[in-house]
């Protein structure tokens, strides 16, 4: 392990820690860059909001929580003594053992010394003549480092409309995101769930189980599909552990870093019956297969996508007893896909059960919370429990939350407020020397596409110490044309149909364009991989 140095300056009234890098965030990006950072020699201190390491997995304590990833390849890659020390218990791993594997990582590789939990950085402030970044936390601490690297997360600024009334509730109330670390006790209780996106999905069928009522508000129906869970044998345990180079090389290939791959042919360019029988077969296999092993122009023609919207719709029928739910649950406003794809456990014959009531908040919107519960524009509803299942600021949320000023004093949060998401290969954004954005934003099964990235950073900040450079920028010029590409791709697609995270238009107000790279993770990739080929093309080194 490399020495950790850091010193101390005495600054103003209180004292500053000098390092030569700050990682924030200790999420799987946050862990494997102070990692990798560490092993460059670097002084490292990661801060974390949290009290422990883990990000998505220490936060989201919900009940249902759990990988849409197949297990054995959303865990890390790097590390073989890593691979074959870990055991995983079920084929889409639940947050509880997600958590503690990300404990494991961060014990196996002594990061825990370089870390400071309940540590949220409140500020980000470049001093152009010094080159380095002052870091200040909320509690009033500061740090001075070369290089940040934002490892702040992709959905991990959580979103609660502001309803009115909302502090006036007097029972329970919930962020899925932030929930806490004691159980939860619904016995008998009146809940409402808020939201029927992919955390809702997960966690609406336990709750239902539970509680004595739960009321599901409802905005926009999702195309959940079925997850197919199981615990994993020793025999494919051994079978992983065997044959993980082949299972990294294989998703390495495929567009999304999956083991699955698109169907070549294009929908109609099969009979119906055999397009059914695809259908079919794909709906019986576990994770995201249905999405992302289905014929390939499933995301680009319309009506290849509403050949197996309408599949799915039927699943919904199929299995929600009353006629009228089973309507409310079938999305028509979007394309598949174009949203996030649920994955679910029963999540749809939880609305066959007495006790579950569904409420479209489109017909009947959410006009207050109330002291006793929620009122639509129907009536009041009286609950002991609110769930907010209400999502989050993807992306740009975790770093506008930040007061973040490069060079001239511009904040990030203004450049972002007028441009919208701008970043160069989403690694850095102009005007910004020497911070770096290690989240990935590539469609990408994310602990690949993070691996990479996370390479991608560290390589650069060895090449600009080897080479004797201060500080590395992307041109606004090749900004901007990354943005434009992006934004070309996306046009492409169906993807601009819907109102997601994935365009930003879950948030009132926030700019609506595309977040994330809209190609195969193997082209983002590819282009990283170029742009350092060509002498760092788009960048400014000095
Ligand atoms: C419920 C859920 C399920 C998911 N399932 C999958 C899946 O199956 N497959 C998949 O590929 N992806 C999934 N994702 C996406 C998931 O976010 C990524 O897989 C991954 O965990 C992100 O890791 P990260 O380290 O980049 O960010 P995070 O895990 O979000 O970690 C960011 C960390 O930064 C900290 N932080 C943020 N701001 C500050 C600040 N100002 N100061 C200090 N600390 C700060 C946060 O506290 C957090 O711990 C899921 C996300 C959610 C929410």
């Amino acid at each position: 392990m490399a020495k950790v140095q850091q010193r101390t300056m005495a600054a103003g009234t209180g004292s500053v820690e000098q390092f030569d890098a700050i990682v924030i965030g200790a999420g799987v990006s946050g862990l494997y860059q102070l990692y990798r950072l560490r092993q460059l020699g670097l002084s490292v201190r990661c801060f974390e909001d949290g009290s422990g390491v883990g990000g998505t997995w220490y936060w989201n304590r919900y009940p249902g929580c759990r990988f849409d990833s197949e297990s054995e390849t959303y865990g890390y890659s790097w590390s073989k003594e890593l691979l074959q020390e870990w055991n995983w218990k079920e084929h889409f791993s639940g947050q509880p053992e997600n958590e503690q594997y990300l404990n494991f990582v961060a014990d196996k590789f002594h990061l825990r010394p370089n870390i400071q939990f309940n540590a949220r950085v409140k500020s980000v402030v470049y001093d152009e003549q010094a080159n380095r970044w002052d870091v200040e936390l909320e509690n009033g601490q500061r740090a001075r480092a070369q290089f940040v690297v934002s490892a702040a997360g992709i959905l991990s600024a959580r979103y609660t409309p502001p309803f009115p009334g909302i502090d006036s509730f007097k029972g329970q109330s919930f962020h899925t995101s932030r929930w806490p670390k004691e159980k939860v006790d619904f016995t008998g209780k009146r809940v409402a769930c808020i939201g029927t996106g992919a955390t809702a999905v997960q966690l609406i069928p336990i709750v239902a189980k539970e509680a004595g009522q739960l009321t599901v508000f409802q905005r926009t129906p999702n195309y959940c599909a079925p997850l197919r869970n199981g615990l994993v044998s020793p025999e494919t345990q051994n079978q992983w552990k065997a044959t993980y180079d082949t299972i990294h090389k294989r998703i390495r290939e495929t567009p999304f870093a999956f083991m699955h791959d698109f169907d070549p042919r294009n929908t109609f360019d099969v009979s119906k019956e055999e397009r059914l029988a695809r259908y079919e077969e794909l709906w019986a296999q576990p994770g995201f297969s249905k999405w992302l092993a289905n014929f390939h122009d499933i995301m680009t023609n319309r009506e290849a996508n509403e050949d197996f919207a309408e599949f799915v719709r039927n699943k919904i029928r199929a299995r929600v007893k009353d006629p009228v739910v089973a309507e409310k649950l079938c999305p028509k406003d979007h394309p598949f896909g174009s949203k996030r794809i649920p994955l679910e456990t029963e999540y749809y014959e939880a609305y066959n059960q007495d006790n579950v009531l569904l409420v479209d908040v489109r017909e009947t919107p959410i006009e207050a919370i109330t002291p006793k519960g929620i009122k639509t524009s129907d009536k009041e509803y009286e609950f002991d429990v609110i769930i907010y299942a209400t999502g989050f600021d993807a992306i740009t949320g975790a770093l506008t939350s930040m007061d973040i000023r490069g060079e001239g004093g511009q904040t990030l949060k203004d450049k972002w407020a007028t441009k919208g998401l701008s970043t160069y290969l989403g690694l850095q954004t102009a005007g910004f020397p020497n911070f770096f954005i290690a989240t990935n934003t590539a469609f990408c099964n994310y602990t690949v596409c993070a691996e990479w990235i996370v390479e991608w950073i560290t390589d650069c900040i060895r090449h600009i110490r080897e080479k004797g450079f201060k500080r590395i920028a992307p041109t606004p010029k090749a900004e901007d044309a990354w943005v434009e590409h992006a934004n070309e791709l996306a046009s492409h697609t169906l993807l601009s149909d819907a109102k997601s995270w994935f365009m930003g238009s879950n948030i009132p107000g926030k700019k609506r364009a595309i977040l994330l790279y809209p190609n195969a993770a193997t082209a983002y990739r590819q282009k990283c991989l170029e742009v350092v080929a060509n002498g760092y093309e788009g960048f400014v080194l000095q």
